[in-house]
C-alpha cells in the first residue's frame, strides 16, 4: 500500500500554515509556465489612514459595503487580491494560494516582463503611502520573504511604486527598504537599483 508522504515545513500546497487563511474570490491561475521569481510590496488601510479594521478584508473578499465610507465610492466595484496582509501588530493574513495569481499590480513591468501579477507574489502592508511601518511587520515581512523563497525561486523584490511608476506610489517613502535588506541578508541586486542607494554598505557586506 503506498500513501503520500506527508505535507512538512511551512507550507500545505500554496498555503502558509502560520497565516490566517481568509479566501478571496478575486484570483485565478498563473499562466502555464510562470517561474514565480518576484515579490512586490504594497501598503493598504481602509478607509486610508485606519488601521485594525475588517474593511481590507472585506475590500478583497468582495464584501465591503461601498455606501458606508465616501473613500469607498471613489473605489467601488474594485475586484482586487494580494496574496498575503500583514497587519501593524504582525499578523499574516493569506487570501489567496500562492500557486495562483492573485490581482494586485494591474499595468506593470519588471525586470523586462509585463503583467506582474503573472509571476510574483503580492504582499499587502497595513499602511498608508509616506508613513511608517511597525517593527513586527519588518519582522514578519522578513520570515514571509524567508518563507517563500523556501518554495519559489524568489531572486527579485520590488513596490508596487517601483513596477507601476506613475501610476502607483505605495508603499512610499515610510518604508525602510535598507531595514528589510539587512532583516534578510539578501544579495543588494534583488531590489531596485534606487533603493540599494538606501543601504548601508557595511551592513550589507555580511
Ligand atoms: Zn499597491
Amino acid at each position: 500500500m503506498t500513501t503520500a508522504p506527508p505535507e512538512t515545513g511551512d507550507w500545505s500546497g500554496g498555503w502558509l500554515r502560520t497565516a490566517q487563511q481568509v479566501l478571496s474570490p478575486n484570483a485565478n491561475d498563473r499562466p502555464a509556465g510562470a517561474v514565480v521569481d518576484l515579490i512586490v510590496l504594497h501598503s493598504i488601510s481602509l478607509p486610508p489612514g485606519q488601521y485594525g479594521g475588517p474593511e481590507v478584508e472585506w475590500l478583497f473578499t468582495n464584501r465591503l459595503d461601498w455606501s458606508t465610507h465616501p473613500y469607498f465610492e471613489q473605489i467601488r466595484g474594485l475586484e482586487v487580491s494580494a496574496h498575503f496582509f500583514v497587519r501593524r501588530d504582525g499578523q499574516v493574513v493569506q487570501f489567496v494560494d500562492a500557486d495562483r495569481r492573485a490581482w494586485h499590480a494591474g499595468v506593470s513591468c519588471w525586470r523586462g516582463r509585463e503583467r506582474c501579477n503573472d509571476d510574483s507574489i503580492g504582499i499587502e502592508l497595513e499602511g498608508l503611502e509616506g508613513q511608517t511601518f511597525e517593527d513586527a511587520q519588518y519582522r514578519a515581512l522578513a520570515d514571509l520573504c524567508r518563507q517563500l523563497a523556501d518554495r519559489y525561486p524568489i531572486t527579485h523584490i520590488a513596490g508596487h511604486e517601483h513596477i507601476a511608476p506613475g501610476r502607483k506610489l505605495d508603499p512610499g517613502s515610510g518604508f525602510d527598504w535598507a531595514r528589510l535588506q539587512r532583516g534578510l541578508a539578501w544579495d543588494h541586486r534583488c531590489f531596485p537599483e534606487c533603493v540599494i542607494a538606501t543601504f548601508d554598505p557595511d551592513a550589507s557586506t555580511a
